[in-house]
């Protein structure tokens, strides 16, 4: 990786982005337009069409008129095969470029962002390009004077929403998948994370993929996002963000043509230390990271830390310690550790929960308020509260920001009890050196994601999905192409 590189990217305007659909870049029905606001400095970036439900309605029949003609799921799998590698090989191809425009959009830091963004969805497209010619109808071992066929056929138009804090990554996990088994797809990016994705859009009908099949409509939630919906067109509905917005999701379903609907949702995920943590100095380091790390905006962060009372107080001082030492600032420096929270709005929230989590009893033992406000950015100091009960808000509710809530146990059972003590299981840890007491609270902790002595492990084999509020369905592996699926059985009499 090269600064300068960085640098000259960074000085190129952005120019003003549209719709995709039909293949075309399309301007909203009544020409309303959003200025995008870059969180690393606050200026206006460029803007992008403002989407009616118009809009959506066109982009729908776009690709309802695509998936019916059979131009991309009646080609041999062979065809779409060759399609998504070569759309893989694009998006690694300008994956500088699409992560310095990301990192403009969102605040990311630039190292995770390079890795986490075009880097992890070339990678997932690749997956799911090899994956498709592998995949096998069924017959299935019925009496002998039938034949039971099971077939598995594309599900026809999917709806994919997605967040802000990783729009590609996230956006790959559903789009591969749904594309790969045939699908065709509209897809409402963040209102303040659609670039990249628009340009990666681009980038796939370079690559070969027919018009409609992929069409992308930006705007607000509550208007494209509603329209997608509440949609008659919709097979399924598939969508990464808050829980708020999935239990919307869920009624539009029910509302209109009782769709599908995936949610991944978000967390309050337990990272659990017990006294005989084989490296604690490493414990304590990672405990950081697990949270801090872009700038908190992580479905799976690490965001309660329950640490064994024995060694409490000096467990905490080396997070604290290992958060001091983690630079806070412009996301496009290589040497930033933390960058931009990724609106006003957002870092408001976060201040709102610090403030919450004092008046609650909790003590803030680092950071707390916004910094480099000079920059016009949106920065927070990473932010460690103590002290904090299992029933506090800060343990209870997801910041989606740099706050680390920190409660101390005094047994396995307890720390069982508090890590189960919320409405949400997406990931969580347990650092021990006690190979059965590891295993057993993999088993005990209620989540989607366990991890044993590190926290992160991220890989495109292995599924991520959450249990409770955390959501339904999986993203990544194998798994996540059932939801992509119908599965039709065939009777013949023989
Ligand atoms: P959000 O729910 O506000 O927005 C997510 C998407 O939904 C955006 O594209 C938004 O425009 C759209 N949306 C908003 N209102 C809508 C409506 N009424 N109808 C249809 N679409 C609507 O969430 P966010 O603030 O962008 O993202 C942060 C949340 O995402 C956090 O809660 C986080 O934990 C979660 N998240 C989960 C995972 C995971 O894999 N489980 C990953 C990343 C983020």
């Amino acid at each position: 990786m090269d600064q300068s590189k960085i640098d000259a990217l960074r000085a190129l305007p952005v120019p003003a982005f549209s719709h995709l659909i039909d293949g075309r870049v399309v301007d909203a029905s009544d020409g309303g337009r959003m200025p995008v606001l870059s969180p690393i400095d606050g200026t206006v970036l460029t803007s992008v069409a403002m989407g009616t439900a118009r809009d959506m309605e066109t982009a729908i029949a776009a690709a309802r008129v695509a998936f019916d003609d059979g131009r991309w799921s009646a080609q041999p799998p062979a065809a779409r095969k060759k399609v998504l590698l070569r759309w893989a090989d694009l998006i690694e191809a300008n994956a500088m470029e699409l992560a310095v425009l990301g990192v403009r959009d969102n605040g990311t830091e630039i190292g995770m962002a390079l890795r986490a963004e075009p880097g992890s969805a070339a990678g997932t497209i690749r997956y799911y390009a090899e994956a498709l010619d592998k995949i096998y109808g069924e017959i299935a071992p019925t009496a002998p004077d039938v034949l039971g066929l099971i077939h598995k056929e594309p599900v026809g138009v999917v709806g994919v929403i997605v967040p802000w804090n990783f729009p590609l990554m996230i956006g790959a996990w559903k789009l591969a998948p749904a594309l790969a088994m045939g699908n065709c797809v509209v897809l409402k990016p963040a209102e303040t994370a659609s670039l990249t994705l628009l340009r990666m859009a681009e980038l796939a009908l370079e690559a070969g993929l027919p018009p409609g099949v992929l069409n992308v409509v930006t705007g607000k939630g509550a208007v494209v996002g509603e329209a997608l919906g509440l949609s008659m067109d919709v097979d399924a509905l598939v969508f990464t963000g808050s829980g708020g917005t999935g239990r919307r999701l869920m009624e539009y379903a029910a509302r209109s043509n009782m769709k599908r609907v995936y949610l991944e949702l978000g967390g309050k995920s337990p990272n659990i230390v017990f006294a005989d943590a084989p490296d604690l100095a490493e414990a304590a380091r990672t405990a950081a990271t697990a949270i801090f790390r872009n700038a908190g905006q992580v479905c799976v962060a690490g965001s309660r830390l329950l640490v064994e009372a024995s060694i409490h107080d000096d467990f905490v001082a080396e997070v604290a310690s290992a958060a001091q030492a983690m630079r806070v600032g412009d996301p496009l420096r290589l040497d930033t550790h933390i960058g931009a929270v990724n609106s006003e709005a957002q870092l408001m929230r976060n201040l709102g929960f610090v403030d919450t989590a004092r008046a609650e009893g909790g003590q803030v033992i680092t950071g707390g308020g916004r910094i480099l406000q000079e920059s016009g950015g949106y920065y927070m100091a990473p932010t460690i509260v103590t002290g904090v009960t299992p029933d506090a808000t800060l343990a209870q509710q997801e910041v989606f920001g740099p706050v680390l809530a920190v409660t101390p146990f005094d047994t396995e059972a307890e720390a069982v009890r508090i890590a189960n003590a919320t409405v949400y299981g997406l990931a969580g840890a347990v650092w021990t050196s006690d190979l059965g007491r590891a295993h057993r609270m993999v088993r005990a902790v209620r989540t989607g994601v366990m991890h044993v002595n590190t926290y992160g492990g991220a890989d495109g084999t292995v599924p991520l999905g959450g249990v409770g509020q955390s959501g339904n369905g999986h993203d990544k592996s194998l798994h996540a192409i059932d939801k992509y699926i119908n599965l039709k059985t065939a009777w013949i009499r023989l």
